[in-house]
């Protein structure tokens, strides 16, 4: 990577679970948090971890370490997704299940978090080892997980499918079908309406709001999406339906940059056919490091963790971050974003509409009746909406950046409630 070396890019960068707690830290010293919620919240209330055998196309048996990491259940049932992956690792599940009560508690939806995931590479994988993982996974946490205990919900390289089958194997060990045990399924199945695009749009929503503080609209503000899956095609296609200009995409495989915009409908179409980003023909190839740092006022990363670091935030030309990834940004990055006065909008807020609707979800499968979409994204629009004024507000009020005023908010929350409840010690 280009750039020069300064002080900060001789330091180590942090990790999901350690920019977490360094975050954390922060939000619990100006809240003044007492000395024993601060150790409590600061670590997960259970981490399962298991060793699933399962027999290959092959013949040959092979072992997958999973986990489950729950980190509260003080506002209501752990909720979080579950990603597979070869590079899942207990401290990012740690990381992330923590994020997830925050998540929940800056939209103020009744759940704590959790989140889960399986070291395996999907790409290796037939569909029928996948299934078998998924289900023998499922089968190891199934005591621990359920519609009043923990929910789970796609992530990585998880989706519909895969949350079928969780359902599935479930409701054989229960012995009825129990609907309400994940959310993100097939709407077949008992999924909402509006699931599969309300992460992506809960990222526009934010971005949106952030635009009308700017006084900037959507014809021209230029959008750079690194992802191109469940989140980050999602947000592509809307913000493209809405009018902001799309002008660079990245995947996996390289990125992809047009200054005039990019053809998302085309490159969708090119995507589910088969094709990888960087193969489009409607653009320039661009590498996937090099387009975060292109011109442009909204970067939204919707991949991975940890992309935009104390190496890269200098270089960082957008004004409004708005994540749809998880943890995309480390702490250290934080404070060099914030002086040079990009306008982030934190995962636990920004990438927030796909737990809301998985709220949306598990209501209606509680209650056996369903929304239709519009009621769905109405509702939806509504608490992305009003959160975004919340932490904005209370940035506001308490002098500090939108991050660290999502974290006290949702802390604050998370509070409130231990208090009302007692500590059962
Ligand atoms: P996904 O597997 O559907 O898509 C991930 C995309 O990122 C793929 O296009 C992949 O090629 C690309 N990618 C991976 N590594 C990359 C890299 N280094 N550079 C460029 N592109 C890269 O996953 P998803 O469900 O869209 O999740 C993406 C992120 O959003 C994750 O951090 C996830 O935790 C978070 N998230 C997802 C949801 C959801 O509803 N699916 C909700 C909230 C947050």
């Amino acid at each position: 990577m280009g750039g020069s070396m300064g002080v900060m890019e001789t330091e180590r960068e942090l990790s999901v679970y350690e920019s977490m707690a360094a975050r954390f830290d922060v939000a619990a010293r100006k809240l003044n948090l007492d000395g024993g919620i601060y150790h409590y919240l600061r670590k997960p209330n259970r981490e399962i971890i298991v060793h699933i055998p399962v027999i290959m196309d092959n013949g040959k048996l092979e072992v997958f370490d999973g986990f489950r990491v729950q980190h509260s259940i003080a506002r209501g049932p752990c909720k979080g997704g579950v990603r597979y992956g070869p590079n899942v690792s207990l401290d990012e599940i740690r990381g992330l299940a923590a994020e997830m009560t925050w998540k929940c508690a800056v939209v103020n939806i009744p759940f704590g978090g959790a989140k889960g995931g399986i070291i395996c590479d999907p790409e290796k994988l037939s569909v029928q080892e996948l299934e078998r993982i998924t289900r023998r996974y499922t089968a190891e946490i199934l005591d621990y997980i359920g519609p009043e205990r923990d929910v789970p919900a796609p992530d990585m390289n998880t989706n519909e499918q895969t949350m079928a089958w969780i359902m599935d194997t479930y409701s054989m060990h229960v012995r009825h079908t129990v609907t309400a045990s994940v959310t993100g399924k097939p709407i077949d199945l008992g999924g909402s309406r509006g699931r599969r695009e309300a992460t992506g749009r809960g990222c526009m929503i934010v971005t949106d709001q952030a635009l009308k503080r700017f006084g900037r609209d959507r014809a021209s503000t230029r959008v750079i999406v690194q992802g191109f899956g469940n989140v980050g095609s999602q947000a592509a296609r809307l913000m493209h339906e809405a009018g902001y200009k799309i002008i660079g995409v990245t995947d996996i495989h390289g990125g992809l940059i047009n200054t005039n915009g990019l053809d998302i409908p085309k490159l969708l179409e090119h995507v589910r056919s088969g094709g990888v980003v960087p193969d489009f023909s409607g653009g320039e190839k661009i590498d996937n490091v090099e387009i975060l740092e292109q011109d442009c006022e909204v970067l939204l990363p919707a991949a991975t963790e940890s992309q935009i670091t104390s190496r890269n935030a200098a270089r960082i030309k957008a004004r409004i971050l708005t994540e749809g990834a998880n943890s995309p940004t480390t702490a250290p990055a934080d404070d060099i974003l914030f002086d040079r006065g990009v306008f982030v909008i934190p995962d636990i807020l920004s990438n927030a509409g796909g737990v809301t609707v998985s709220y949306f979800e598990w209501v209606q499968d509680r209650q056996g009746y369903f929304w239709p979409e519009g009621m769905v994204n109405e509702r939806l629009k509504h608490i992305m909406v009003q959160s975004f004024n919340d932490v904005v507000a209370y940035g506001e009020k308490h002098n500090v950046n939108n991050r660290i005023a999502a974290y006290m908010l949702a802390i604050d929350r998370v509070c409130l409630t231990l208090k009302m409840r007692g500590i059962y010690a």
